[in-house]
């Protein structure tokens, strides 16, 4: 696996030569996850997601690409929460559309936009951007963890991870909560406030529905917590294996539609 931006421009020729390379775009978004968590867990997430599906995508005989990640997106329902920023969408779709043909004017035509958030707008604005490169002609594009496409976000991420998940109601686990929580531990452990996952009590009895919809903010239906679930039914051994499971979800999913190189 290779960084675009560690790269020097001879290498990104042959390897666009050799015809091989496939690029992972990991972008997230600059919300709040709860007081124990960075605001930036949507794109880091987004990377660790990346390396992991890497290896299998090299197994598969591709060359991966890791590009900048984009790390601001759409965020609307936590917008009342301190440090949340959000994009209009269309900033987000040129953004992408913009990456997309430079890296297609390089050779480097093939393009997963592995995206760590989850917002109706924000998923609509790569399906956006997806479209128009493809119809463009420009580029093989997929948008693979949350995506528009419901079936698409549990192929990647909730496909072979439900045992794992330790909360007595893991159907409650959302944003902020135990699956994200664990891999935070997990990845970047730095990161976490630790001290303050003991003082953070259950969120499950919120409206489930305006969550999934967004038709309700996240202040409103979390009391001002911020996170869906139980942060301290989280362990990194849990993040472990959800990272190790959801990589490779990633991948298939993508050698399923693009085969092997
Ligand atoms: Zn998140």
């Amino acid at each position: 696996m290779k960084r675009l931006a560690e790269m020097a421009f001879p290498e990104v020729k042959q390897l666009a030569d050799d015809g091989r390379a496939l690029v992972i775009l990991p972008v997230g978004v600059v919300e709040e996850h709860g007081a124990h968590l960075p605001l930036g867990l949507d794109s880091f997430a987004a990377e660790v997601y990346a390396a992991s599906a890497a290896a299998h995508l090299e197994a598969g005989g591709y060359e991966v690409v890791v590009a900048p990640t984009i790390n601001y997106g759409v965020a609307r329902a936590a917008i009342d929460f301190p440090g949340t920023l959000s994009l209009e969408p269309e900033t987000l779709r040129s953004m992408v559309v913009e990456i997309g043909r430079s890296l297609a004017r390089h050779g480097l035509n093939r393009l997963a936009i592995l995206n760590g958030h989850r917002d109706l707008q924000h998923m609509k604005a790569l399906d956006d951007a997806r479209e128009i490169l493809v119809s463009n002609k420009a580029a093989q594009v997929l948008v693979v963890g949350f995506a528009s496409d419901a079936a698409m976000t549990a192929a990647c991420y909730r496909d072979g991870v439900k045992q794992f998940y330790q909360s007595p109601r893991a159907d409650r686990e959302g944003h902020g909560g135990e699956s994200e929580t664990s891999v935070a531990l997990h990845s970047f452990p730095g990161l976490v406030k630790h001290e303050v996952i003991p003082e953070l009590t259950p969120n499950f009895d919120y409206d489930v529905e305006a969550f999934r919809n967004e038709t309700k903010d996240y202040w409103s239906i979390s009391d001002g917590r911020g996170y869906f679930g139980w942060p301290q039914a989280a362990t990194a051994a849990t993040g472990a294996k959800l990272v190790a499971i959801r990589g490779g979800n990633i991948a298939r999913v993508i050698l399923k539609e693009w085969g092997k190189a």
